[in-house]
């Protein structure tokens, strides 16, 4: 936390010195938070809140006022939510933020958002495509029509991509027309449309208009229902290049809610040529990282994955640099190119999903959790981060869930049957296996007697379960309260096994 002398420093300089810290750090947010005996400012860093000062609650309402002042909100009024605007140079940054002050019953809470959007004008190659992918992209934006599609939850940095995109077809020779909610970042010699639904200025009013004007790319914010859609699909098939955003998981999911949007099966089959789905995983800090040993989960996950034999990754230490660990985000990408066979089953009324999961991923797409994996291989992110960021219900993720089963299944029966003859070369393996199995046995165990208080014998099928949780296990150990609080827990379960028998005792 920083201490801001509030005695003998202005206000102003106080609040530009915030702001200025924010920018530095790369904060998204700035959060002025009231509470109940000072206010607490806050930044969100790579996606997560920090504490940054605290404000004596006497300084709190000049503080509040001078935010709302440069954002050029009304001073006078605390009462009702507000929204406002800062948009200048301060200490030679140009910055662009967005605010909202909302009353509370502790107070009027301001949040700073910080427009960042000078990534997008770094160059898309800045944006840690895959050499693979990347060359897809530029494929796709070769394309004169068509739809490409960024998919991916909110704040998983579509718009930058989206952007970057943008500025690379941001030539005098073409004319482009973006109809957004709301602007987030003006670009030069682009004409760029504010929705407001307030006055029936809506996605599909403004697409009809923008259609009038001869554009070459349209840019449509977000594809939030079906007119939207339909719309969209129209003017790709009629000479325009159209990209857009949508909220969806992956690829897959995503041609299954355009058709779920009642997009033409035909028109959509012609219109789209790609589709890249986006997720963030933080960067592991490099100054701090350090080495670590592969978990046989992990490993298995590797070969299964990515068909490598992986036997070290990167695990987060902390330093002054960074923040736990962690530097920045990395985005993991999974680009569809669409293929003619991928247009033919989206075309065809008689495909069903798996077929089309298996066009979609046994052409050369590489799915989200594979680039992710890849980026933990080459030290940029961790395997926690990419398994927190890529859906775990997955489907090809489960597939090699279910083949990790079979396997460890096959590997328990196989020690069943056979005689071991430890003077026997060929059964060096078994020997080893044999002792990695009784340790993996003992932490499912302990797992397991973690999760099921009541049920401390462990059966084979709980193994196997207790065997996936074991990531958790492993940041349970790392987080000391919680390993307290297990501790107790233990304690407390044996006591009161204790007690159950004496119970039982006494009533004998
Ligand atoms: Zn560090």
């Amino acid at each position: 936390m920083i201490e801001y002398d509030f005695v003998n420093t202005p206000i102003v300089d106080i609040v530009n010195r915030i702001i200025i810290y924010a920018s530095q750090h790369k904060a998204s947010d700035i959060h002025f938070d009231p509470r109940e005996d000072c206010m607490m400012i806050r930044m969100r860093m790579d996606g997560r809140l920090n504490d940054h000062a605290k404000v004596p609650k006497m300084y709190e309402k000049n503080l509040a006022t001078r935010v709302k002042l440069i954002s050029k909100m009304n001073i006078t009024e605390s009462r009702v939510p507000q929204d406002g605007a800062i948009k200048g140079i301060i200490d030679g940054r140009e910055l662009d933020m967005r605010v909202s002050a909302l009353p509370t019953n502790e107070g009027e809470k301001i949040v700073v958002r910080l427009l960042d959007y000078s990534q997008s004008l770094d160059g898309i190659d800045t944006l840690g495509f895959s050499a693979s992918n990347m060359k897809k992209i530029d494929r796709l934006l070769e394309i004169p029509n068509g739809i490409i599609l960024v998919t991916g939850a909110t704040g998983t940095g579509k718009s930058t991509t989206t952007y970057s995109m943008l500025s690379a077809l941001n030539t005098e020779d073409r004319n482009i027309i973006t109809v957004e909610d709301p602007v987030e970042m003006n670009i030069e010699g682009i004409n760029q449309v504010q929705v407001n639904s307030e006055i029936g200025l809506t996605f599909a009013n403004v697409l009809r208009s923008i259609l009038r004007q001869d554009p070459d790319v349209i840019l449509i914010g977000e594809i939030r229902d079906s007119e939207t859609a339909q719309i969209a699909v129209r003017a790709a098939i009629t000479g325009h290049l159209v990209l857009s955003t949508i909220h969806t998981n992956s690829a897959l999911n995503t041609i299954e809610r355009l058709l779920d949007m009642d997009v033409e099966r035909y028109l959509l089959s012609t219109a789209l040529n790609g589709i890249v789905s986006q997720k963030l995983a933080r960067t592991l800090c490099p100054k701090c990282k350090k080495k670590r040993p592969t978990t046989n989960y992990e490993k298995e996950i590797f070969s299964q994955i990515l068909g490598q034999d992986v036997k070290e990754v990167y695990e987060p230490v902390g330093c002054d640099d960074c923040n736990r660990g962690y530097r920045g985000r990395i985005a993991l990408h999974e680009v569809l190119f669409l293929t003619d066979a991928i247009r033919e089953l989206i075309n065809d009324e008689n495909t069903d999903k798996e077929k089309l999961r298996q066009a979609v991923y046994d052409g050369d797409t590489t799915t989200l959790l594979q680039d992710g994996l890849q980026k933990v291989v080459e030290g940029l992110t961790t395997f926690k981060e990419v398994y927190r960021a890529v859906d775990i219900d997955f489907d090809l993720e489960r597939k090699i869930r279910k083949e990790i089963r079979a396997k460890e299944k096959e590997k328990g029966k196989k020690e069943n049957l056979e005689v071991i003859d430890f003077n026997d070369e060929e059964n060096e393996n078994v020997k080893i296996s044999e002792k990695e199995i009784k340790r993996i046995k003992d932490r499912a165990k302990k797992d397991a007697e973690k999760k099921y208080r009541k049920k401390p014998a462990i059966k084979d099928n709980d193994l196997i379960d207790a065997f996936e949780g074991l990531e958790q296990t492993e940041e349970d150990n790392k987080d000391g309260k919680k390993k307290e609080d297990n501790k107790d827990k233990a304690k407390e379960t044996k006591e009161e096994a204790k007690e159950d028998k004496d119970n039982k005792e006494k009533k004998k």
